[in-house]
């Protein structure tokens, strides 16, 4: 009788409305079941954040949720169904290791997809095992944890579990499972494979709940299916703006891998750039550079005309006229972007309003940056703090010349230096999830089975602009290698 009241309610309120989607964009599947399952990493906060309770979810009977061992009350699993372009190929794809559970509402009434990654064979698993490795599923949490904390838009990690099962890749590796929290798992994917497969009445329906989740107050326009796309267009050009403003690199920007929230979504081969070169590619299956820093916006833009093409039997009647539509708002992103890309560049040097000579001004200290191979992130921060002889070109003619006119350029504006100051602290991060530092902290956790060095490093991911004295030591560069850094997509 006691013992039955102490059971804590883990908190989970579930609704599942993608369920209630054409049965033809998912599969219904319960998760597969995993021998034994262990807590590795979990994240309060956001557990709170959700109105889940952190310490029920802590307990057996929690992680037996977050393992996919059991299902929790209320929760729908399935699999989604998606097709996507993997760099530059049309393949079908869908959820091949992950289930969403349902749709966790908060408190506040927030909705937002529960989903398990690594949970086992679905549908469309093609020849993949459904499994995920250790290594990967840490590796998104610190990532994603990084991202929130920069401000970028950005799914969540609510946990990671160890399966107690080997799974084998070049090497045989801990299984692992990822509790993935997401606006929605809605992509420019998802769109692709109704077009392709569904009916129109399919189309029309995913158009509409779209709209719904994420865009309420566009769904009555009259034109609602391009306010659709120019609400995706506008969130995509923020989102690639702030990753080019904290030189982080996706690494794998196939259409299934763009989320329609304007979420950072799918972190495999990402990383951060040290040196500035617009040129940096980190994923080793990324061999042509598609996916290289400087190329995310035409590629964002590429991307979201595969999610116009989708849309082309709803935007007008008449083929004609809708491609002119699509057109019409893709042309807008590259002003957005552009706009969007100066605001923050200003940001980053303390600037508040508009002069037409600003944008040489960034040039300039980029293409010094390239052609000194300078720490982009690091370069920044010593401006920041006035410590111009903490960067690569200190003493050179060209970076005195720019000094000069930058702080000329301070000395026109109205506002005061200290306010200068602090828009370049907020816009500058002292600390980014350097990859030297990710790979310590992998290393312990799968290796040794040590998590504090990954402990240690969230702590300091989470707070990027405090720029407190603690977080020097995590502003070093990696000792010089003869390799250059490579990443891997980790299935
Ligand atoms: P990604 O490169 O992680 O975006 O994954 C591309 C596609 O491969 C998605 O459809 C995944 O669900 C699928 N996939 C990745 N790893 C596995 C795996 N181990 N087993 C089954 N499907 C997988
Ligand atoms: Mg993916």
């Amino acid at each position: 009788m006691t013992e039955k009241n102490e059971i804590i309610d883990a908190g989970w309120n579930f609704d599942n409305s993608y369920a209630r989607l054409p049965e033809s964009v998912y599969t219904r599947l319960n998760p597969t079941p995993v021998s034994s399952p262990k807590l590795v990493i979990f994240n309060g906060p956001l557990a709170d954040s959700l109105g889940l309770n952190a310490q029920a979810l802590q307990s057996n009977d929690g992680v037996a949720v977050l393992a996919g061992n059991q299902v929790p009350e209320g929760a729908l699993p399935l699999a989604q169904a998606y097709a996507g372009h993997q760099f530059g190929h049309f393949t079908m794809l869908g959820d091949g290791r992950a289930i969403l559970l349902g749709e966790q509402i908060t408190p506040q009434g927030d909705r937002f997809d529960i989903q398990l990654k690594g949970s086992g064979v679905t549908p469309y698993s093609r020849r993949g095992d459904g499994r995920a490795a250790l290594g990967p599923m840490l590796r998104e949490y610190i990532i994603s944890q990084a991202m929130h904390a920069l401000g970028i838009p950005t799914t969540r990690s609510l946990a990671v579990v160890t399966t107690g099962e080997s799974i084998f890749r070049e090497t045989v590796q801990p299984g692992a499972i990822l509790t993935r929290v997401a606006a929605s798992h809605l992509r420019v994917g998802t769109f692709q494979y109704v077009a392709k497969w569904g009916t129109d009445q399919d189309l029309q329906a995913l158009a509409d709940y779209t709209l719904q989740r994420h865009f309420p107050e566009v769904a009555q326009d009259e034109n609602r299916y391009l306010s659709l796309l120019q609400e995706v267009i506008k969130r995509q050009a923020a989102l690639i703006v702030q990753w080019q403003l904290v030189g982080f690199i996706h690494g794998v920007m196939n259409t299934d891998n763009m989320a329609l929230s304007g979420e950072s979504i799918d972190f495999g081969p990402c990383a951060f750039m040290d040196a500035y070169d617009p040129a940096t590619v980190f994923s080793s299956i990324d061999s042509q550079g598609r996916y290289a820093y400087a190329n995310q916006p035409h590629i964002a833009v590429w991307n979201l005309a595969r999610f116009a093409e989708t849309l082309l039997p709803l935007l007008h009647e008449g083929e004609e006229q809708a491609i002119k539509l699509a057109e019409g708002a893709l042309s807008d992103f590259a002003e957005l972007y552009h706009r969007n890309w100066l605001t923050g560049m200003r940001a980053k040097l303390g600037i508040f309003e508009e002069e037409p000579q600003d944008e040489a001004l960034i040039e300039d200290l980029l293409n010094m940056m390239q052609k000194h191979q300078a720490d982009y992130t690091n370069t920044f921060r010593a401006l920041t703090f006035d410590k111009p002889e903490d960067t690569v070109f200190f003493g050179t003619t060209g970076f005195t010349q720019w000094h000069e006119q930058w702080q000329a350029r301070l000395d026109r504006q109205q506002e005061s230096k200290a306010s200068s100051h602090q828009l370049m602290r907020n816009s500058n991060p002292a600390v980014i999830p350097r990859n030297h530092r990710v790979e310590a902290a992998l290393d312990a956790a799968v290796n040794q089975g040590d998590y504090s060095v990954m402990e240690q490093l969230l702590d300091v991911l989470a707070s990027p602009y405090t720029h407190s004295p603690e977080q020097a030591e995590y502003t070093t560069l990696p000792e010089e290698s003869t390799r250059p850094y490579r990443t891997y997509c980790g299935t």
